[in-house]
């Protein structure tokens, strides 16, 4: 779970439109992908690549599976096609980029060698369909490629609140309950108001003072529309069994993610400490293989900052990745465990677009052509 350059539930809903009804995200949607053609079409991309597309990226994915035909999914940013994971390999393999695992990016950033331009591939969450579609594509391209694993999630016992809440959208007619003492009704009649009322709900949540909270007024909700939360992770997720198995793929490297998913900001020291801690832990005592690269959960400004990445440096990582987004530059090497990455977003699979991706130019204009941020 992310919120990244496109916006955290930035989405789309073909055929939802009507005129003067043009959503906020709707609207940031079309700004985004103008902008992304303005650059295609100027080609200002290919002037801008020596300059802007640093010495390596961090790709950032969720989900790998054949699309869904619902009008409703306010997820879709988190997953994209394997058709268009193999259309990004066979694009970076053109510029001559080579791709790499987290290892070898972290030893080409300490000795500063950067001979050759490098990617990794990294999935967040420990989903299944990254075994199932993900992986057939990266031996396709003998591509390495790390996935965070949440230990919750694994043991199943986790909860995947932003799924449970299209869920309980996705059956509700209406959303009529009290946060926070105050009165929440939402209209969810069709996919628009549906999609309007997640972007409410979505909102309202990332406010809570922690995951908790969020995870009880998600609950409940499902409890109240119908829909058992409790059994989202199992689904989805890798088990521990089913990981010992994929983690002996000479291509998989598999990171941490915390114990429980929780914005880690919003923790104690202790406790965020703790869920970095005990979440590399229990990997390396399930998995007997070191787990030393961590990715903050929603990892955003709110959620990953420099007391985090302080922490993460201190526990010992190698390195940790944030989803700022950006593209990697010498400089850093000096700041090891904030590095930026680059999402492929669902909402924007277009290979025709993939030269203005991987140029550094639309992440570079969205940084303010900073080159490094990690405060
Ligand atoms: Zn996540």
């Amino acid at each position: 779970m992310l919120s990244d350059i496109w916006g955290g539930s930035a989405r789309r809903c073909p055929g939802m439109r009507k005129p003067g009804q043009i959503g906020m995200k709707q609207l940031r949607n079309n700004v985004i992908r103008a902008g992304l053609e303005a650059l295609y079409y100027s080609g200002a991309h290919r002037l801008l690549r020596p300059l802007l597309a640093g010495v390596g990226t961090v790709f950032m994915l969720h989900h790998v599976r054949p699309p869904r035909g619902s009008a409703f999914q306010p997820n879709r940013h988190l997953e994209i096609t394997p058709d268009f994971l193999r259309a990004t390999l066979a694009h970076v393999r053109d510029l001559g980029i080579d791709v790499v695992s987290l290892d070898e990016m972290h030893r080409r950033l300490k000795d500063q060698d950067f001979e050759r331009r490098f990617a990794c591939f990294t999935f967040d969450d420990g989903y299944r369909d990254n075994r199932d579609f993900a992986l057939p594509v990266m031996r396709e391209f003998g591509a390495p490629f790390t996935v965070y694993v949440t230990s919750d999630f694994a043991s199943w016992d986790g909860k995947l609140w932003w799924i449970a809440l299209e869920r309980l959208i996705a059956r509700a007619e209406t959303i009529d309950t009290t946060i926070d003492g105050i009165n929440v009704k939402l209209e969810c009649h069709d996919a628009a108001a549906k999609s309007a009322a997640f972007t409410t709900l979505h909102g309202i949540l990332r406010e809570q003072p922690s995951d908790v909270e969020i995870n009880r007024i998600v609950s409940d909700l499902c409890r109240r529309h119908g829909v058992d939360d409790g059994t989202i992770a199992r689904e989805l997720c890798m088990s521990w069994q089913e990981l010992q198995v994929f983690a002996t793929d000479p291509l998989v490297t598999i990171g941490a993610h915390t114990l429980s998913h929780c914005n880690l900001a919003k923790c104690s020291p202790d406790a965020a400490k703790h869920e970095m801690a005990a979440s590399r832990g229990i990997i390396e005592a399930k998995l007997d293989k070191p787990a030393a690269h961590l990715a903050y959960p929603y990892g955003d400004k709110a959620a990953a900052a420099t007391p985090e990445f302080a922490m993460a440096r201190k526990l010992g990582f190698k390195t940790a990745v944030t989803t700022r987004p950006g593209m990697l530059f010498a400089e850093n090497a000096s700041h090891i465990t904030a590095l930026p990455r680059l999402s492929l977003n669902g909402n924007y699979q277009s290979e025709r677009l993939l030269p203005v991706l991987t140029s550094g130019a639309a992440t570079a204009v969205w940084n303010g052509f900073r080159r490094v941020d990690a405060a």
